[in-house]
């Protein structure tokens, strides 16, 4: 392939690239913005591969591609959607391991030439940030794989003086950076590089660990952002301006991502990264149940009732929707109240479940009409005139104490007001708490009905007196 056509090819890959973010901007454009993200990165990896850049060994890249894939498939096929995010995360970590590979790969390349000694510098100085970014991401992306998948505790890791920790570390990467570059003239700079790999990837595990449960979504977001800069470090490195463009996109739609979910959690973006927020997954703190009073729990038979006497329903999902897959029975269940005139529409906090619009992926999947579909801002308002809300397997997105104790883990963070409604019936299978591990005392007030059991089949239950 000419250096022309290879031109031509990126061009109209980074458009592909910026249509699909635009696309995946809304539900409804959203499987449309997919498929101009896999075509732009068939062109895109077509076009690096047979481009000029690759003039041997193209059996190994093929090779490599392949296996590569099959494992990418088989994951694919295999994970499910509650584990998705810990699957994006791995991903991550991924980007982050290909940069420090590749910045290690350049800095050993005698073969590279540079007309100027500043031109020379200048590579250097892009392997040593490539390397950083790539190896904080690594490290980071492994954490937050294991805090979301469970094998590692939800609650933050305080040591003493963390922020000078941090600071310290931060000044030795510049100083050894510095010194990099200045023995790079006269060999013996990989041992800084090391020495700097070493304290990058320490700070990637310290920054991840120090971020509490309630947080972990704007760590997503965030390391998502860091994967981005990796890879256009990477372009950088390689002098391929497809991979810095690229990595610019998801860098900055990264960064606007965390804004974003720091503002639905009402959080400082700083106050995350320097961490400490959240508690123990799963344990129960901010009052017992014993402290609360007593739940009221219904039938199946009155939950029905509930719903087809009502005339406004707001549905609230949550994790626990994903968990129970319960979002065929929810739409047909929506059908069904629609047709005997009940205005059905759902609530959608920003945080729900475990990746952002975790809900919205489900319920298009389910085939929820969009136009019922509501973010949190726009129906907040809409609670005192609603009759019946169904919270299903929602936790913390609706749990008033955020709003009225002041010392609970998640003060100050918006939730879904829906015991403002006349009636609210949560649906999930016990008393446990959600994943900032907290007590919830929407379940003890007096207009809620507790409705115990997998959503999945307490649904099918209610679907079923309902026809
Ligand atoms: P929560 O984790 O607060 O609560 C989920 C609830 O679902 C649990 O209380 C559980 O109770 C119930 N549940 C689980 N399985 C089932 C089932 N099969 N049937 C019925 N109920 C079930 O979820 P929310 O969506 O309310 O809140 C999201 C939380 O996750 C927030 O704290 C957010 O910060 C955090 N988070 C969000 C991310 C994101 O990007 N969206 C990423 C990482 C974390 P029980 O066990 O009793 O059934």
């Amino acid at each position: 392939m000419s250096e022309g056509l290879v031109t031509v090819s990126y061009i109209g890959a980074i458009i592909l690239f910026v249509l699909t973010l635009g696309g995946l901007s809304h539900q409804e454009t959203a499987r449309k913005g997919n498929v101009y993200g896999m075509i732009g990165m068939t062109i895109a990896v077509l076009a690096t591969v047979f481009g000029p850049e690759v003039t041997s060994n193209i059996h190994l890249i093929i090779i490599a591609m392949l296996i590569g894939g099959s494992i990418g498939i088989t994951l694919a096929k295999k994970v499910t959607m509650t584990q998705m995010p810990e699957l994006v995360a791995i991903l991550h970590s991924l980007v982050g391991l290909a940069a420090v590979l590749v910045g290690y790969v350049n800095f050993m390349d005698e073969s590279i030439s540079f007309p100027t000694h500043a031109e020379k510098v200048i590579h250097e100085v892009e392997i040593y940030i490539g390397v950083l970014i790539g190896a904080v991401t690594f490290s980071g992306s492994v954490v937050a794989f294991g805090k979301l998948s469970g094998l590692i505790g939800g609650s933050p890791l305080i040591l003493p003086a963390r922020h000078w920790l941090n600071l310290g570390l931060l000044i030795l990467s510049i100083w050894i950076g510095y010194a990099f570059v200045q023995q790079a003239e006269t060999g013996g700079a990989m041992t800084y590089l090391m020495i700097m790999t070493a304290i990058a990837l320490l700070f990637g595990i310290h920054m991840v660990m120090a971020i509490g449960g309630a947080d972990m979504p704007v760590v997503v977001s965030m390391l998502n952002s860091y994967s981005g800069w990796a890879a256009s470090a990477t372009g950088f490195m390689l002098s391929n301006d497809l991979l810095i463009v690229v990595g610019a996109l998801v860098g900055s739609s990264g960064a606007i991502l965390s804004y974003i979910m720091c503002r639905a959690m009402n959080r400082n973006f700083i106050s995350v990264i320097a961490g400490g927020f959240g508690t123990d997954t799963g344990a129960v703190t901010g009052g017992t149940v014993e402290d609360q009073g007593e739940v009221v729990p219904v039938e199946t038979d009155e939950v029905a009732n509930l719903l087809q006497n009502a005339k406004e329903v707001m549905i609230i999902p949550g994790y626990g929707m994903a968990v129970a897959q319960a979002q065929h029975t929810v739409n047909e269940i929506t059908k069904t109240l629609r047709n005997k005139n009940v205005n059905v529409r759902f609530g959608i906090h920003p945080v729900a479940g475990r990746m952002p619009g975790h809900m919205n992926v489900l319920l298009a999947e389910a085939k929820v009409p969009y136009d019922i579909v509501f973010e949190m801002d726009e129906i907040n308002n809409d609670f005192p005139s609603t009759d019946v809300s169904i919270i299903v397997g929602a936790n913390d997105i609706v749990n008033p104490s955020a709003q009225e104790d002041p010392n609970s883990p998640i003060a100050g963070m918006p939730v879904l007001e829906c015991w403002k409604g006349t009636t609210t019936i949560v649906l999930k299978r016990s008393m446990a708490t959600g994943y900032a591990g907290i007590q919830n005392p929407l379940f003890f007030k007096e207009n809620t009905r507790m409705y115990f059991g997998d959503a999945k089949e307490s649904l099918d239950a209610v679907l079923k007196e309902l026809q």
